[in-house]
């Protein structure tokens, strides 16, 4: 499978995101923002949208953790994504805040 793992600069709060280790890093570790650039699977860079993804929500996996539920906010397609161990914190709690209300 074609995986791009690469840094970028957030289009949302123009952090410099680092490329992740072991997995393909999906969002900003700043905001948590993320792009509308994968189709299917996740580093595939398939979808020709590259709208920005709101994180809207958190669910909780099991073992595997903490996903962030992303939307796309150009054409509403929904991503769930594993929370990075570098993701900053207080944003995820933020998040977790906004879901309970
Ligand atoms: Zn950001
Ligand atoms: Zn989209």
């Amino acid at each position: 499978m074609f995986h791009i793992n690469e840094p970028f600069t957030c289009k949302k709060c123009g952090a410099q995101v680092p490329p992740q280790k072991k997995t393909c890093r999906n969002h900003c570790t700043n905001c948590l923002f993320s792009l509308h650039v994968d189709d299917t699977d996740p580093g595939d860079r398939a979808s020709k949208c590259h709208g920005l993804m709101e994180p809207i929500g958190l669910e909780y996996k099991g073992k595997k953790g903490y996903q962030i539920i992303h939307r796309c906010g150009t054409c509403g397609k929904i991503r769930l994504n594993m929370v990075a161990e570098d993701d900053n914190q207080e944003e995820i709690v933020k998040i977790n805040f906004r879901n309970s209300l």
